[in-house]
C-alpha cells in the first residue's frame, strides 16, 4: 500500500464554515514542514464541472493549468500552496456518475449491477487514491463539499468510512463545524456539533480531530465535553476563532498544534520531524498588517452582489497591495448603474479601475463608460478577458470612430466585429467544448510595457474565453497608439493590449488572476498597484 496519507475535511452544522481556507491552512503547515502536499475538493453537485454555473450559484470559476473549470477553492489551495492545481484535484458528483456511466456503457462490470456501493464510491476513491499513487505527494487532503447529513454528500461519506477502514492509520478524518454564541444566553453551544458528529458516525466515519469554528474562544472544559460526546479525545479538539483575514488561518491553526495532531494521529514522530517553517508567511502578514495607507481601486463588473464572484481577483489585487505596503480598499461597481453620464462621478474616488471578465452582454455599456472615463483620464486600467474585448471595443468605436463596433457575443449582425469568434469553434455546438481554456503561452513584445513588468519574453496564462481580438483591425489599432503587444504566435492570437499614450492601460484577454499567490504575487496586478500609487 502506498505510504500516501489522506485526509478527509468534512463539515458540518452550516455551510460556509471555511472548509476550503482550514484544508489550504493544513496544506500549507504540512508543506512548510517539507512535505509535498496537495489539496482535492470533491463537490456533491451534479453539475459536470461548475463551468456551466452562474457565478452566483457558487461564486467564481476558477480555471487550472491544465484547462478545468473548478470551484473556487482551488485557488484558496494553490494561493496557500503555490503549487497548481489540476483536473483530478476537483471533481463532481455529475463527473463521478458520468464517468461510471460510460463504463457501464462500454460493458466494464460484465453485465453486474451497477450500484451507488460500491461502484460510485469505487469512482470516488479511484480519484482521490488517483493522486496518491502519482507517486507526486506525501499527503492527499480531500474536502468534501456540502454539509455532512446532505442526501447528496451520503457517498462521499461512505467512501470516507471505506478508504479509513482499507487504509487505516494512513487515512485520517476531520469535521468542521459550528460552535453558535447564544447572544441572550451569553453562552456558546455545542448541540449542533455533537449532531453533526452523530450523522457522521451514522455514516460510519468517526472523525479523528474536530475543529470548532467559532466567534468567541472556547474554553479547555467545553472542549473537553465535546471530546467526550463525540469520542474525540480532548487534545484533538481544535478551535478556529474568527480571524482577521483568512491568510491568518494557517497560522492560527499551527497555534493550535493542528499540523502535530494531524502528524501524531498519522503515526509520526512529531519530536524528530521539522517544525512548520512559516516565515515568509510571516513576512508577507507582517507587511500587511503594517500597511495602513490605503490604494483604492474599483473592480467594475456585473456580478458584484457576491463577494466570491470575484475572489481570485479580489486576492490577486490585495497581494499586490501589501507588497506595495498599502492596504486594498476595492470597490464593486455594478457596471449596470454606470453610464457615460455618470462615469466620471462614480469612478472619482477610484485610484485605479479593474473591467471585469463575464459573459453576455448585460452591463456592456457600463464597462465601455468605465473605460472611456479611465481612458481620457490618465486612470490605470485594468482589462481582464471580457473587460479587454469593452476596452477594444471602446477604442474602435471612439478613437478610431467605428461607431458600429461590436464583439459578435453580442451582436451578431455588426460588420465590425473587432471581437470575434475564432473560426474554428464557430461550428462547435457544445457550448463547453467551444471555450478556449487553460494555459497558454503568449509572446511579448520587445520594449512594450508588458514585457518590462514580467521581465521575459514568453509567458504562460489561463484563459476561459470564446471569442478573440478580430486581427482584421490590428494594424488600425496599432497605428492609432493600441498596441497588440502579447501574441500567441503559433494560432495568431492577441493576448495583450498596451495603449502607449496611456500611463497604465493594459487589456489581457487571459486571466492573471488565477495564478497570483501569496507567496508569488502576479506580476501585472503587482505593476498596476505599484503605478497607481507612484501616479
Ligand atoms: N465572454 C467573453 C468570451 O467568451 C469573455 C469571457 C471571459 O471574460 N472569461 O470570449
Amino acid at each position: 500500500m502506498s505510504k500516501t496519507k489522506y485526509i478527509f475535511v468534512t463539515g458540518g452544522v452550516a455551510s460556509s464554515l471555511g472548509k476550503g481556507i482550514l484544508s489550504a491552512s493544513l496544506g500549507k503547515l504540512l508543506q512548510a514542514r517539507g512535505f509535498r502536499v496537495t489539496n482535492q475538493k470533491l463537490d456533491p453537485y451534479i453539475n459536470v464541472d461548475p463551468g456551466t454555473l452562474n457565478p452566483y450559484e457558487h461564486g467564481e470559476c476558477y480555471v487550472t493549468v491544465d484547462g478545468h473549470e473548478a470551484d473556487l477553492d482551488l485557488g484558496h489551495y494553490e494561493r496557500f500552496l503555490n503549487v497548481e492545481t489540476h483536473k483530478v484535484n476537483n471533481l463532481t458528483t455529475g463527473r463521478i456518475y458520468q464517468s461510471v456511466i460510460e463504463k457501464e456503457r462500454r460493458g466494464d462490470f460484465l453485465g453486474k449491477t451497477v450500484q451507488v456501493v460500491p461502484h460510485i464510491t469505487d469512482e470516488i476513491k479511484r480519484n482521490v487514491i488517483a493522486l496518491g499513487e502519482s507517486g507526486n505527494f506525501d499527503f492527499v487532503i480531500t474536502e468534501i463539499g456540502g454539509t455532512v447529513g446532505d442526501i447528496e454528500s451520503l457517498p462521499y461519506v461512505e467512501a470516507v468510512r471505506q478508504m479509513k477502514w482499507e487504509y487505516g492509520k494512513n487515512c485520517l478524518s476531520i469535521h468542521l463545524t459550528y460552535v453558535p454564541y447564544l447572544a441572550a444566553a451569553q453562552e456558546l453551544k455545542t448541540k449542533p456539533t455533537q449532531h453533526s458528529v452523530k450523522a457522521l458516525q451514522q455514516g460510519g466515519v468517526q472523525p479523528d480531530i474536530l475543529v470548532l469554528r467559532t466567534e468567541h474562544r472556547i474554553s479547555d472544559n467545553m472542549k473537553r465535553k465535546v471530546g467526550l460526546f463525540c469520542n474525540v479525545s480532548e487534545d484533538a479538539v481544535v478551535q478556529s476563532v474568527d480571524a482577521k483575514s483568512i491568510y491568518q488561518v494557517p497560522l492560527n491553526m499551527q497555534d493550535e498544534h493542528l499540523d502535530e495532531i494531524v502528524l501524531h494521529k498519522l503515526g509520526f514522530d512529531v519530536n524528530t520531524t521539522p517544525k512548520a517553517d512559516m516565515r515568509d508567511w510571516n513576512d508577507f502578514l507582517d507587511k500587511r498588517e503594517k500597511a495602513t495607507e490605503e490604494v483604492h481601486i474599483a473592480l467594475v463588473g456585473k456580478y458584484v452582489q457576491l463577494h466570491d464572484a470575484y475572489m481570485s481577483i479580489r486576492e490577486s489585487l490585495s497581494h499586490a497591495a501589501t507588497y506595495n505596503n498599502r492596504r486594498l480598499v476595492l470597490s464593486e461597481i455594478l457596471s449596470d448603474t454606470l453610464t457615460e453620464d455618470n462615469a466620471a462621478e462614480m469612478l472619482k474616488p477610484y485610484q485605479g479601475i479593474v473591467i471585469a471578465p463575464g459573459f453576455g452582454n448585460r452591463g456592456i455599456d457600463g464597462k465601455l463608460a468605465a473605460i472611456r472615463y479611465a481612458r481620457e483620464n490618465n486612470i490605470p486600467c485594468l482589462g481582464i478577458c471580457l473587460g479587454m474585448q469593452c476596452m477594444v471595443i471602446e477604442f474602435a468605436r471612439n478613437v478610431l470612430g467605428i461607431r458600429d463596433a461590436d464583439s459578435s457575443e453580442f451582436n451578431n449582425a455588426t460588420p465590425n466585429n473587432v471581437i470575434d469568434m475564432m473560426e474554428e469553434q464557430k461550428t462547435l455546438v457544445n457550448k463547453g467544448a467551444s471555450m478556449r481554456l487553460g494555459a497558454y503561452p503568449c509572446d511579448l513584445k520587445e520594449g512594450s510595457h508588458v514585457m518590462e513588468i514580467y521581465g521575459k519574453d514568453t509567458i504562460y496564462e489561463r484563459h476561459r474565453h470564446r471569442y478573440e481580438f478580430n486581427n482584421k483591425y490590428k494594424t488600425n489599432f496599432e497605428n492609432a497608439g493600441m498596441r497588440c503587444v502579447g501574441i500567441n504566435t503559433k494560432a495568431d492570437l492577441v493576448e495583450i493590449i498596451e495603449y502607449e499614450k496611456h500611463p497604465w492601460f493594459v487589456g489581457v484577454q487571459f486571466h492573471p488572476e488565477y495564478s497570483s499567490t501569496v507567496l508569488r504575487p502576479h506580476p501585472l496586478f503587482l505593476d498596476f498597484v505599484k503605478t497607481i500609487i507612484c501616479i
